[in-house]
Parts: structure tokens; C-alpha cells; sequence
């Protein structure tokens, strides 16, 4: 029994803040945990700043609806569907991926959560859990299921080490560099094979 879960943001998707802070012009959201390190802190000042541009939820998901998913994406997603079961892992929240998950058609998506008021202003965010990545992955392990995992960022990486296979896709060179013991490629096709390579592999096994 095998699960593909798959990173989404830079994977299948653009990063949803960079590409938000574009369309609306609002310089100050380009900020990135590069940039402030604690994500805590981060996502407090993102919260702020909607609230101060009048954003609430809705307006918000408007703009996301804009997004689209990178070309090729779904294709890849579909194809992956077909023969594997097929779980997103990601950082965003649910509220923000929506708009992008109906482009993607609904596949399963762990991630974390806002709060909303009344009024539908986003008034602050929870996090499931800490290291979700990784907790994921060892959940579906102690369910009996060989896992393979993909993502682009440091944020993947406890993924990647806890999955049976882990593999780089798009990555920035320093993450590359750091973590050599992941195969890396650019391209849907070649990552779909290198998930049917490790599945030949993990039956052989
Ligand atoms: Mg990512």
C-alpha cells in the first residue's frame, strides 16, 4: 500500500503570499520567513496588514480565486491519482487554498487553519500541530503504508527524512545543496517516474 503526499505551495502551486502581495500591490506581504524568521511573528504582521488594507476573508479569497495552479500541475496530480493515493501536506491554511484545491479538484489536504469572526475578518491562525510534515508522514507509516513524499523548502525536509523516499522538486540551489541526499528535478514527468521507480522498488523489497 502506497501514499504520494506532496508539498503544494512552489510544487503545485505558486507560493500563495508572494503571488497575493502582486496582485494586490501590497509591498509589505512579500515579506517571507526568510525575511522574519519566526513564524509566529510573520504571520502576525501578514494578519495586521490585511486587516489594514480591509481585507477580510472574502476579499482575500477573491484574489486567490485569480491564482492558478503551475501549468502542468493538475495533469501530473491526476495522473499521480490514477496510482497512488495522493495527500497535500502544506503550511498554507485551508481558507487560503480553497479557491486553488477547486482548480486542483479537491484533492485531501492537511494543513492549518484560521479563525474567523462573525464578520469574516481573519482575526488570527492555528497551527494542527508542530512539525506536521513529519507527524503526517509517521501517521500514515504506522498505518502500514510505504510513503513517498516531494517538496521544494526546508519546510519539507522532516518529510522527506521520515518518508521511505523523499525527492526534491523546483528547490532553491542552497536547499539543494544542503540536502544532497535527495534526488532533485524540475519536471512533473521525471517525478513521477522517480515515485514509480521507488514503488517498483518497495514491492521488490
Ligand atoms: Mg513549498
Amino acid at each position: 500500500m502506497q501514499i504520494v503526499c506532496l508539498d503544494l505551495e512552489g510544487v503545485l502551486v505558486p507560493e500563495i503570499w508572494i503571488k497575493f502581495a502582486e496582485k494586490t500591490g501590497i509591498e509589505a506581504l512579500k515579506a517571507t520567513t526568510r525575511d522574519i524568521p519566526d513564524y509566529d511573528v510573520l504571520m502576525k504582521q501578514r494578519l495586521r496588514i490585511l486587516d489594514e488594507n480591509n481585507l477580510d476573508l472574502a476579499a482575500i479569497q477573491d484574489v486567490i480565486a485569480g491564482l492558478e495552479p503551475m501549468p502542468g500541475a493538475k495533469a501530473f496530480l491526476d495522473g499521480l491519482r490514477e496510482k497512488y493515493q495522493v495527500i497535500i501536506l502544506s503550511d498554507t491554511f485551508y481558507e487560503f487554498a480553497k479557491p486553488l484545491m477547486a482548480q486542483l479538484a479537491w484533492p485531501t489536504l492537511f494543513c492549518h487553519k484560521l479563525e474567523v469572526s462573525d464578520a469574516g475578518r481573519v482575526t488570527n491562525y492555528l497551527l494542527r500541530q508542530k512539525d506536521p510534515k513529519r507527524q503526517s508522514v509517521k501517521a500514515l507509516k504506522a498505518l502500514n503504508y510505504t510513503v513517498f513524499a516531494a517538496g521544494d523548502s526546508y519546510n519539507d525536509t522532516t518529510m522527506l527524512e521520515e518518508a521511505h523516499a523523499g525527492f526534491l522538486f523546483r528547490a532553491p540551489q542552497n536547499v539543494i545543496d544542503e540536502f544532497p541526499q535527495y534526488k532533485v528535478t524540475t519536471d512533473y514527468t521525471e517525478l513521477a517516474g522517480f515515485f514509480d521507480e521507488a514503488a517498483a522498488r518497495a514491492s521488490a523489497g
